[in-house]
Formats: structure tokens, C-alpha cells, sequence
């Protein structure tokens, strides 16, 4: 027998490096329309790196006291934030202590207990809202500084007061500017970024692959970028979200398609997505969005 034309788009997408999950997702993704994408991880390669460590003056932290107390927090993290400070931290050969009560809010941080205090690291936006002591106004300005140099600032903070900040690098994927080309062929519009970390270095980011600043949405937690899906589809129309963090989960539950990304994709954006791209290439998600178009030719 012939293979039906779905099926044979799904084994296509397979050589393209993407794992469709069902003969209804094939032919749903031809159906999309809108496009709203993550940034960390998805536009870029997610494998970012520590390039400043700053502590607040008078602190009483070195740069390598600053970077093991922020590393013994992340420990556990699948983030790939937690997994740069804590890559960075080996690299500079630093000891990295012990840690107890882990826990991680998605687009926020995570908190520790290290040697029997509280360690805290995360988003300045949510972790320097509170006083305006010195040291909060401090570590703020510090962070500013990183963001308008393109950085993620990542606040670490010392029983709640901030200690420093750490400004994390990370690439842009090489086939990202022509992937947002080809989404926006294929829909008519061009893609939304959705994303947690900072408003500066996401319009700095999203120019760079043809993304205009009105179609950027930043500081999101994973609740608004389920909102912001929603306000799509409330408008009628078929969203494919992009994707590759548990922040993410949640609107690509909610979208018409979810796609995540394989390689540094956490576990639950993988389950609840309705494909993988499991080799490591964005450029694939036009691609099987052609081919599902094609199938549902043949299929009608
Ligand atoms: P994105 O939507 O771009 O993938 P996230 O929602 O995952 O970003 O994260 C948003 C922000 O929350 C980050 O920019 C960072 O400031 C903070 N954050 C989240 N998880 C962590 C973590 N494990 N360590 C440090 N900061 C974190
Ligand atoms: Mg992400």
C-alpha cells in the first residue's frame, strides 16, 4: 500500500530533525497562522555564558565568592541560565558547597539554603522590587548597565539582600534571522517574541533577526505568555508557539501547535509540545509547516 500523505510528512519531518507526535499535528500544522516564539534557548542557542561577575560594593564578596554562592543555588537547575553559573564556577575551579531546599519559580529564579543561609538568584525586574536601600539600588544600577549591554542580569541575593550580579552572554542562533523570515512568509505576519528575561536585551535581540519592537513582549511569567496566546487566538488566530523551557509549558499547551526545542529543552516542554525538533535546527520548523501544508493537498 501507499503511505497516506500524512504519514509520509511525518516520516519528512523526521529527516528535517523534527519528531511530530500524531497524524493530527501534521495536518494541524499547515493550519497556523501566528507565530509567537521564546527567546532564551529558542531564538538563541540556550547554551549561554557567564561574562561579568560583579559584586556589590560592600558586600564583602570577590568576584569567585559571588560566582560559588550563586553556583551552589543553581545546582540543581535545568535552566540554562543555572547550568551556565554553574559551568562557570568549575571553569574558574571554585568549590561549590553543599545546598538544601532547592526550589525554582519559572521566570524568576530558584532559592537555596547554602551553609544555612538563604540563597537567592534570579530576575532583577522580580528580586530588586522591594526597599531602596543602597544595596538594592546598587545591584539595580549594576543590572541596568549589563541589560543595555545586551546581557541577562541575574541578581544574587545573601539572606534577601542583593550581593552582586552576573551578566550572562548568549548567541543567537546562526539560521534564527532566516527562520523568522520564512515563519513570516509562510503566516503573513511576523513572529512575536515572548520571552522572561529583560525588555533591553530582547528589542536589541529581536532587531537583529527582523523582529520590530512592537511584536516584543518581555518581563513575562509563564501565566502572561499563556495570555498573550490567548489574546492571538481570541482574534481567530491558529498560534504555533515555539519553545524550550518550563516557563514555556503552559502556552504550548494552550496554543493551536507547540513545538519545542530537543537539545536543551526542559523535559516538560518536550511532553507537552505537540512536535520536537530534536536536531538542533529552527530553520526545520518552516520547513515541516510546508510539508504539512503539501500533505493536506493531497489529503483534500
Ligand atoms: P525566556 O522566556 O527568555 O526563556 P525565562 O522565562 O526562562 O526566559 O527566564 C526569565 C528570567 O527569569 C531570566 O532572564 C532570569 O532573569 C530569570 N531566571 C529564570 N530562571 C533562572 C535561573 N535558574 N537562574 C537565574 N535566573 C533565572
Ligand atoms: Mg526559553
Amino acid at each position: 500500500a501507499t503511505m497516506p500523505p500524512l504519514l509520509s510528512a511525518i516520516a519528512n519531518a523526521g529527516r528535517h530533525g523534527v519528531l511530530v507526535k500524531s497524524a493530527v499535528v501534521m495536518e494541524r500544522l499547515g493550519q497556523v497562522d501566528a507565530v509567537a516564539l521564546d527567546k532564551t534557548g529558542t531564538l538563541t542557542e540556550g547554551t549561554p555564558h557567564v561574562a561579568d561577575v560583579r559584586p556589590v560594593p560592600g558586600s564583602g564578596l570577590t568576584e569567585d565568592s559571588l560566582l560559588a554562592l550563586a553556583a551552589a543555588a543553581e545546582h540543581p537547575s535545568e535552566h540554562p541560565l543555572g547550568r551556565a553559573v554553574v559551568d562557570a564556577a568549575r571553569t574558574r575551579g571554585l568549590s561549590v558547597a553543599d545546598l538544601r531546599d532547592f526550589t525554582s519559580t519559572p521566570g524568576v529564579g530558584v532559592t537555596a539554603t547554602v551553609s544555612g543561609r538563604t540563597v537567592t538568584v534570579g530576575a532583577p525586574a522580580r528580586l530588586l522590587d522591594r526597599d531602596d536601600d543602597t544595596a538594592t539600588a546598587d545591584a539595580a544600577e549594576i543590572a541596568t548597565d549589563l541589560e543595555a549591554g545586551g546581557r541577562t542580569a541575574v541578581v544574587v541575593l545573601l539572606d534577601e539582600v542583593p550581593v552582586g550580579v552576573l551578566g550572562i552572554a548568549d548567541r543567537l542562533r546562526p539560521d534564527a534571522a532566516a527562520t523568522v523570515a520564512a515563519l513570516t512568509g509562510l503566516t503573513g505576519a511576523t513572529p512575536m517574541l515572548l520571552t522572561g528575561d529583560n525588555p533591553r536585551a530582547a528589542v536589541r535581540l529581536a532587531a537583529e533577526v527582523g523582529i520590530p519592537g512592537a511584536e516584543v513582549h518581555a518581563g513575562l511569567l509563564p501565566q502572561d505568555k499563556v495570555e498573550a496566546v490567548r489574546r492571538l487566538e481570541a482574534r481567530g488566530r491558529r498560534t504555533l508557539v515555539l519553545g524550550d523551557g518550563v516557563n514555556d509549558a503552559p502556552a504550548l499547551a494552550v496554543a493551536h501547535t507547540g513545538i519545542a526545542m530537543g537539545r536543551a529543552g526542559s523535559d516538560l516542554a518536550l511532553e507537552t509540545a505537540d512536535a520536537v525538533v530534536v536536531r538542533d535546527e529552527l530553520a526545520a520548523v518552516p520547513k515541516v509547516i510546508a510539508l504539512s501544508r503539501a500533505a493536506r493537498r493531497l489529503v483534500v
